[in-house]
């Protein structure tokens, strides 16, 4: 399928273009021809899959027509991060149109976003509780919504908005589209979706597991040796951008630091960090400032890097949810990725619930000469096991290094 078919305006098709999107992915191959014609969308999709641009790309056609300057579409999502991803893929597809569109979320002073109100806005991605902060000051007017879109709705219910976006519906007109996307479906949102989707069109991309571009691996760890294991793999594993998850905002800090301490270009994004912080973090690593960025869950969340190498997971995620959204952020669009978990003796369920996702068992290593102590990792997670030696990925990684003219160091060394 190419994006011809969907006959889309001059302007847009340059537009998708120039993004360097030769043709859809599957799932906008199925939903935007769905989208065109008015009909309300529930999409199971996970992070990664091109399912922004799936949606952003047929509302950006349906809205060429009508009035200018009238809030028409309103994109809600669970984090600032997400919020100003999609913006940034409004514009960038929207780029030539004149429709303009806005991001909404707390965090920042409202006088910018008041002002934007203003000046007219066609497209309004926000977070719920911004948003209903800006209903109540009578800064936002919802009542010429033609289309609602909720994004991440299954994380948007883990992090409580239900109630949130109940009453924001409350507030539209009836007669609307929407569409809503999620990764996994559980029952809060089937209830919801139940009520406010007419007849949908269900489209399921993949099977609702980890992407599959993706290799996994386990590393049994004792939690004390975690940093050191982190460190000995860091000098082993050629790596290109490289993202490490940890539990708490406190460990993402101090990693990042330590990190940084050792001479690599190491940064934090964790929900301490004032917003203006984290979007430089995120700045920083898409525009290759950092090789590392260490985040929590809720921070990451919008992170659209496409050259993420290998995803780490310092610690193990706390579902195998987390984990496909963890690992969505390597082996994006097309490219392939690694993804490393440590796991303590304490981690088992999570092991097994992970795997189970996969469908498969996750190959467990143990890094070469690295001084484990007493621990035996071989011991754990019952499973093959076989030594850290450089992977398909970081062979191809390591001959195009040595064929560039002057190689390039991925990271600064201690
Ligand atoms: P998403 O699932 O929306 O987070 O998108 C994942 C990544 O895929 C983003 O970096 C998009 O820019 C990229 N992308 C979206 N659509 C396409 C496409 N048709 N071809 C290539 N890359 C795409």
């Amino acid at each position: 399928m190419t994006f011809k078919q969907f006959s889309l305006d001059k302007r847009i098709m340059d537009a998708i273009k120039a993004s360097g999107y030769t043709a859809p992915t599957p799932i906008q191959s199925r939903s935007i021809p769905k989208i065109l014609k008015g009909h309300d969308v529930m999409g199971l999709a996970q992070t990664g899959t091109g399912k922004t641009a799936a949606f952003t790309i047929p509302i950006l056609q349906n809205l060429l027509t009508g009035q200018n300057r009238q809030l028409r579409a309103l994109i809600l999502a669970p984090t600032r991060e997400l919020a100003e991803q999609i913006h940034l893929t409004s514009v960038s597809l929207g780029k030539g149109t004149g429709l303009r569109s806005i991001a909404i979320y707390g965090g920042v002073s409202k006088n910018s976003q008041v002002s934007k109100l203003r000046k007219g806005v066609n497209i309004a991605i926000a977070c719920p509780g911004r948003l209903l902060d800006l209903v109540g000051d009578k800064h936002i007017d919802l009542s010429h919504i033609k289309i609602l879109v909720l994004d991440e709705a299954d994380r948007m219910c883990d992090m409580g908005f239900i109630p949130d976006i109940r009453r924001i519906i409350k507030l539209l007109p009836t007669q609307r589209q929407t569409l809503c996307f999620a990764a996994t479906m559980p029952d809060d949102i089937k209830n919801l979706t139940n009520k406010i989707l007419k007849e949908p069109v269900r489209i399921q991309v993949g099977k609702m597991a980890p992407t599959k571009s993706v290799a996994h691996t386990l590393y049994p760890v004792p939690q004390a040796l975690k940093k050191s294991l982190l460190f000995a793999m860091l000098k082993q594993t050629p790596t290109g951008r490289l993202l490490i998850f940890t539990r708490t905002k406190y460990r993402a800090r101090n990693l990042a630091r330590d990190l940084a301490k050792r001479g690599y270009r190491a940064e934090a994004l964790q929900g301490n960090m004032s917003q203006n912080k984290r979007q430089r973090a995120i700045d920083g690593f898409r525009g290759n400032k950092y090789d590392i960025l260490v985040a929590t869950d809720v921070a990451s969340r919008g992170i659209d890097v496409v050259d993420i190498s290998h995803v780490i997971n310092y610690d193990i995620p706390d579902s195998s949810e987390t984990y496909t959204h963890r690992i969505g952020r390597t082996g994006r669009a097309n490219k392939t990725g690694e993804a490393f978990t440590f796991a303590s003796t304490e981690d088992t369920r999570l092991v097994r619930e992970i795997e189970q996702a996969l469908g498969s068992p996750i190959e467990r290593r143990t890094l070469q000469d690295f001084k484990y102590g007493n621990f035996v990792p071989e011991k754990q997670f019952q499973g093959k096991y076989s030594k850290q030696k450089p992977s398909a990925l970081s062979r191809r990684r390591r001959r195009k290094r040595r064929t560039r003219h002057k190689p390039k160091k991925t990271h600064t060394r201690s």
